[in-house]
């Protein structure tokens, strides 16, 4: 981090470590905002063959209107149809209509895809993509007196005054941060904290295949198969099949955390080729609970993006100071941190239902949820209504007075006429029941008199 000064030769220099959803983002809104930086991949290709599905809300495809490519994206993908949650062999329990909602709410199709197309739209859409370095794997990070060096395998370097982490849920960078934490102040990184990145409940196989021929699936639909300790993913676009299976077993014992080898990726996928994943296909025929990792990890680029813009869009090379610069970063987590906490937890908890890790969940996931989905999808709603976009670009094709966008301001409106029509409600009732207890007691006179 760099020290106290006022001005600086250079201008202030960002280094991002992973050329994923985050890392392009990154690049995108900081080209946008005119500051100076370089995207570190570790890969020879942008686009790799790995990846799962993904599903973008309004907030983030909002974003990418900003990127200037959201008009691409649905020009290419099919908007969802239809949303299913199954049971263990694959019957139906309920359609789950969340997502059309939102869509027509916030005036934006459902945007349903893999990762690999999603990273290649925002590579493709990025306005200067030299900025993007293939075959560069960070190894370390130092920090000197005027800002910090990255040293990659290849034996290059790059300096800069912030490094910021896009690399992933094995993150390199967290884990040079943690040891430089121990380093310098120990115990100030919680064992605990560190236990959670390395030890999983769950564990997942996720894939992308052709749909098989026989599947009839659909041009875009959603399937859910919920099931004891296992549940099941099936998303249709076009003429591909994303699908994967989130499990709880033996597995999640911490010798075997991080990544899965190839061999026990064979040995659960012949584990679960034969559960039935709709009233026609199975696992097998295939060659994660809904994720909303992506869309919160953008959201959290654009607020930083926001707060360098303010700082240095107007003043690129102005020196700021460790305090001031670790003020931002405060800055940043106290913005991000409510939010990002509320979704790992919802997360969790969906994971759990899910996958009937007690009688309420089982209860809950299979008979009540479809009776209160509606108050679940108002709460995304409002969560994505007030959801951080860029403040200093404008959106180009979406309609920013849908009501989605307003939904929070029109709360105290919607509970007003909430409470006209429960009075409403309420005295209806009264009169209904009143009036038929009449009827029955025979005087039709005063019933008439009611209705009217
Ligand atoms: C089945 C499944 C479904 C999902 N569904 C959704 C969904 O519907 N919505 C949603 O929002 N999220 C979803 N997610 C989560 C989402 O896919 C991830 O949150 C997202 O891909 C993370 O993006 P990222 O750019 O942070 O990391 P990544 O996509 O992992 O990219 C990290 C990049 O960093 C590079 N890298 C790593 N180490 C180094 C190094 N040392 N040096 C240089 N480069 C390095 C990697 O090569 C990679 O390119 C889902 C995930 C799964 C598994």
């Amino acid at each position: 981090m760099a020290d106290k000064d006022s001005t600086s030769p250079k201008p202030f220099r960002v280094i991002v470590i992973g050329a994923g959803i985050v890392g392009l983002s990154l690049s995108h809104a900081l080209q946008l905002a005119n500051i100076e930086h370089v995207v570190l991949e570790k890969h020879d290709k942008i686009v790799s063959i790995k990846g799962a599905a993904l599903i973008v809300w309004p907030a983030v495809a909002r974003i990418f209107d900003q990127f200037g490519i959201l008009d691409r994206i649905t020009k290419t993908t099919a908007p969802v149809e239809n949303s299913y949650k199954r049971w263990p062999d694959g019957s139906l329990i309920c359609r789950d209509d969340t997502m059309q909602t939102v869509s027509r709410l916030f005036k934006i199709p459902s945007i349903l895809f893999d990762r690999q197309t999603c990273v290649s739209h925002l590579y493709e859409g990025l306005p200067d993509k030299s900025k993007i370095h293939t075959s560069r794997r960070l190894e370390r990070i130092e920090q000197t007196d005027t800002g910090v060096r990255v040293h990659l395998a290849d034996g290059s370097i790059e300096e800069g005054d912030m490094v910021i982490g896009a690399d992933g849920v094995h993150s390199h960078v967290r884990k040079l941060m943690w040891d430089y934490a121990d380093k310098f102040e120990p115990g100030s990184i919680p064992e605990i904290d560190k236990e959670v990145m390395s030890f999983g409940e769950y564990r997942g196989l996720f894939g992308v295949s052709t749909a098989p021929d026989n599947a009839q699936l659909g041009n875009s639909n959603t399937h859910m198969i919920l099931g004891q300790d296992v549940t099941m993913l099936l998303f249709s676009q076009m003429d591909k099949a994303m699908w994967g299976v989130t499990f709880k077993d033996e597995f999640q014992k911490a010798e075997h955390k991080g990544k899965a080898t190839e061999a026990e990726i064979e040995a659960v996928a012949e584990r679960f080729a034969d559960l039935p994943m709709t009233n026609n296909i199975t696992l097998g025929d295939m060659t994660a609970d809904l994720g909303m990792g992506a869309n919160i990890a953008v959201e959290s680029a654009i607020h930083l993006c926001n707060i360098l813009h303010r700082e240095f869009a107007s003043n690129p090379t102005r020196r700021i100071s460790t305090p001031d610069l670790a003020a931002l970063f405060a800055e940043y987590q106290a913005g991000r941190y409510a939010r990002a906490k509320e979704y790992v937890e919802t997360s969790g908890k969906l994971t759990r239902m899910n996958s009937h890790q007690s009688y309420f969940d089982h209860f809950f996931a299979g008979y009540l949820h479809k009776y209160i989905m509606q108050s679940g999808g108002k709460a995304l709603i409002e969560s994505l209504s007030v959801a951080p976009k860029l403040d200093y670009a404008p959106t180009r094709t979406i309609d920013e007075s849908a009501e989605g966008w307003h939904w929070m301001e029109t709360q105290e409106m919607r509970k007003g006429k909430k409470g006209v029509w429960f009075k409403y409600m309420v005295l209806t009732s009264i009169v209904g029941v009143t009036a038929a207890y009449m009827a029955r007691a025979g005087l039709p006179a005063l019933l008439m008199q009611l209705n009217v």
